[in-house]
């Protein structure tokens, strides 16, 4: 196991040091990777544990997007904190089942004790309101319907859909995230039964736009039972007026959820809480830690005012082979979504313990003034500046791009296939296309995103069906799967 554990250090070390100089993206096909693992994992013969590591660990370097990279603007993914990392790696080896309190007390402890923390920072009172982790916003946004239609519907439990008066509706914004859709689909409501209800020339949910929908569909008969108003959108990290939209919620009696998958983090930030002030009055909140909290996946946290509603909801008659409860205590099988359950919140506990509340604040502190700064450059530069949001995700666009001379998908294309830095473009529910760039990484510098309006100065200037050359990356390649890179051999 040692060795093992050696091959691995080797394997990671130095990765973060090098990746400045490393593609954010890498270019290569299904056929390529699949002649590697076709040529040398036949399953014919074993493979040594220490050769294996080196050469996932080449395969994962060299032929994925670098999600860790300062300078990967992109979709939330977030550059991990390593003691995240040990966190994973200790559930991992010990391997706790989390599904019942007493076969794992110790992790089930830990985990309440950080929810508790993050319960505080909604706003919610830790005692009183009920917390788990998920595997991410979307089984948490799952997990928050379930119980709003667990709670306004008595009889869905034993009859289903079939034993309900008039179709159930749920409301989110034209920028909610697509998981509800999903999630109609899934709960059997049918992805009709979600509403999006028009938002405002800043991208934020309209409040008598809801409450008009809201009172169209009981006069036509639905049963609208559940409001979604979003904390930091993912398109344009946008927020919804909170206690607008919990005003419009409580008059008509509907269950309030707030997804702040990617924003909840602005709560540890006293600069920014104040943005998401209205939180507090939710019934359930969607929070994930492998966002903005720099966890690796798969990390989710899901909040909810009623813990009685859970227990309603995906309690069961405890099966013989399960052990009996222990006093004080809540069985996470019997008030969640999942059975079996690994520990996923010992890599938020250790990272919180590790930085501490100051200095989780200080890295949310800096990457919203990091956004901010990319604003600031991309407007001296001549860009304009689409959202408007206090978070640092920055969707903008270019007169030349306006003028119709190339679109944001070009520019993008251009921008990443050059491998300096990685951007994506956006359909914003206005009707416009952007470019979206968001801080996601706590490592980015003001000289990344010098570099990144280096680049898309290029991509913009660059003549039509001209891509951009990969010349200025770093010296060196990052090692070919299978061949053992210069970087093992200096480190054994
Ligand atoms: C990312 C995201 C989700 C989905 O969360 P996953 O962790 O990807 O499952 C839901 N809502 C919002 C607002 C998000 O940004």
């Amino acid at each position: 196991m040692e060795e093992l554990w050696r091959s691995l250090a080797e394997a990671t070390c130095g990765f973060r040091e090098r990746l400045g100089d490393h593609p954010v993206s890498p270019s290569v096909g299904p056929a390529e990777i699949r002649r590697h693992l076709q040529e040398r994992y036949s399953f014919q013969r074993p493979v040594g544990a220490g050769e294996l590591v080196r050469d996932v660990a080449a395969m994962l370097e060299r032929w994925g997007v670098q999600v860790t990279h300062p300078r990967y603007f992109g979709l939330f993914n977030p550059t991990v904190r390593p003691v995240s990392v040990a966190a994973d790696a200790l559930v991992a080896f010990y391997n706790p089942q989390l599904a019942l309190w007493a076969h794992a007390p110790a992790a089930n402890e830990i985990e309440r004790h950080v929810l508790r923390f993050f319960l505080g920072r909604l706003g919610f009172d830790p005692d009183g309101a009920a917390a788990h982790f998920t595997s991410g916003g979307q089984e948490a946004n799952h997990t928050a319907v379930i119980a709003a239609l667990t709670h306004r519907f008595p009889a869905l439990a034993a009859g289903g859909l079939r034993a309900l008066e008039g179709q159930p509706t749920l409301y989110g914004s034209a920028e909610v995230h697509h998981s509800f859709q999903k999630i109609a689909h899934a709960t059997g409501l049918g992805r009709g039964a979600l509403r999006t209800v028009p938002v405002g020339a800043d991208l934020r949910m309209d409040p008598a736009a809801l409450e008009r929908a809201v009172e169209e569909d009981r006069r036509q008969g639905c049963a609208p039972f559940l409001a979604v108003a979003t904390a930091g959108t993912t398109a344009a990290g946008v927020i919804d007026p909170l206690p607008a939209v919990a005003e419009v919620a409580r008059r008509h009696g509907l269950w309030l959820h707030v997804d702040a998958a990617w924003g909840g983090a602005a709560l540890l930030s006293r600069r920014l809480r104040g943005h998401l002030d209205g939180i507090e009055a939710a019934d359930s909140a969607t929070w994930d830690a492998h966002k903005w909290l720099s966890v690796p996946m798969a990390a989710g946290m899901l909040f909810c005012r009623h813990p009685a509603v859970l227990a309603r909801a995906f309690g069961t008659e405890a099966g013989s082979y399960v052990p009996k409860g222990v006093r004080g205590t809540r069985d996470a099988y019997a008030t969640s979504l999942q059975w079996s359950r690994r520990c996923i919140g010992l890599k938020v506990f250790m990272a919180l313990a590790e930085l501490g509340a100051g200095g989780y604040e200080e890295l949310v502190d800096h990457q919203a003034a990091m956004g901010e700064a990319l604003r600031e450059r991309l407007l001296g530069a001549g860009w304009r500046v689409v959202n408007r949001t206090p978070l640092p995700l920055v969707c903008f666009t270019h007169p030349r791009i306006e003028g119709g001379a190339l679109s944001p998908r070009a520019v993008a294309k251009r921008v990443v296939a050059g491998g300096r830095a990685w951007v994506s473009t956006v359909h914003l529910a206005t009707g416009q296309e952007a470019l979206r760039a968001c801080i996601t990484s706590y490592r980015t510098t003001p000289e990344d995103l010098d570099i990144l309006v280096e680049e898309l100065e290029r991509a913009v200037a660059a003549r039509q069906g001209r891509g951009l050359k990969r010349t200025r990356l770093g010296p060196q390649p990052p090692p070919r799967p299978g061949s053992p890179s210069p970087q093992h051999r200096r480190r054994t």
